[in-house]
């Protein structure tokens, strides 16, 4: 993975680039690297602040023979890449600096709680079969001014290490990671290679944790994830809910 990578100075997303190269006929395993987006996305339409000389926003594209189902957990798997390869940076300065690091399922990375990194992934289907996958990555890595609304819980990973961070050297580490990572994915196409890895980084883990379902929302334990990613979460009555990604979120009480 990684290769071809091409590289823009600004963007509107790197996703929609890598969307249109992917249908143009470009290979699994193109990187699209930017060094600020214009039209930066998260999830549910929400908005990604991407600054230009600060950040780190990349996207990832595979074009893999697997079943659709599958797909969400590579959000999984790409969110232990990016934990790790942070971990492994902060590490170089400290023990303690890695130990801060910490994903908050399914998809956000936390430095000392406050979120440093957002993931969006998504799928483009031909009749049945997936066209291709592309899984975006923002990271914060430079001190900056956050808007508002977002300036409690975001952070920059230099302001919590407070040593310069090469930015193509966390890429190159991130991307080791998940390749690494991705080998054991394919060997089960689920998480059961990687769960245990996942869930020792997981920052609610054996935490109360609020599920704001559609259906309702419930208070539990926050227990690890299961083969296919689901958030194992243990009701008072001990009985455990496995709660899927793509309709819920979840806040530490
Ligand atoms: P959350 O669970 O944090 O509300 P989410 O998982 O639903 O977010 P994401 O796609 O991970 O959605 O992130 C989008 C949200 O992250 C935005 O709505 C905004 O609140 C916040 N955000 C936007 N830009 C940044 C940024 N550069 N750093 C940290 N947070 C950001």
């Amino acid at each position: 993975v990684g290769h071809p990578l091409l590289f823009f100075n600004s963007i509107d997303s790197t996703n929609i680039r890598a969307k249109l190269e992917a249908e143009q006929g470009a290979e699994s395993g193109l990187l699209v690297v930017a060094d600020q987006q214009t039209a930066g996305r998260g999830r549910r339409g929400r908005g990604w602040e991407s600054p230009s000389g600060s950040n780190i926003y990349y996207t990832l594209m595979l074009k893999p023979d697997f079943n659709a189902d599958c797909a969400p957990m590579l959000t999984l798997v790409m969110a232990l890449a990016v934990a790790k390869g942070i971990r492994q940076t902060l590490g170089r300065g400290s023990e303690e600096g890695a130990a801060k690091v910490g994903i908050k399922w399914p998809n956000d990375i936390v430095v000392d709680g406050k979120k440093v990194c957002g993931i969006l992934t998504e799928m483009s289907m031909e009749r049945a079969y997936i066209h291709h996958i592309v899984i975006g990555v923002g990271i914060n890595v430079r001190r900056q001014e956050f808007p508002e609304e977002i300036r409690d819980r975001a952070a920059a990973i230099e302001e919590q290490c407070g040593f310069r961070i090469s930015r193509s050297q966390l890429i190159a580490d991130i991307m080791e990671a998940f390749e690494e990572d991705y080998e054991i994915f394919l060997q089960t196409h689920d998480l059961k290679g990687l769960r245990d890895s996942y869930a020792k980084l997981l920052v609610n883990r054996d935490r109360e944790v609020c599920v704001l379902d559609p259906k309702g929302e419930f208070r539990g334990t926050a227990r690890g994830i299961n083969d296919q990613g689901e958030l194992l979460v243990e009701r008072q009555d001990g009985s455990i809910e496995e709660v899927y990604a793509g309709e819920v979120s979840v806040r530490g009480v």
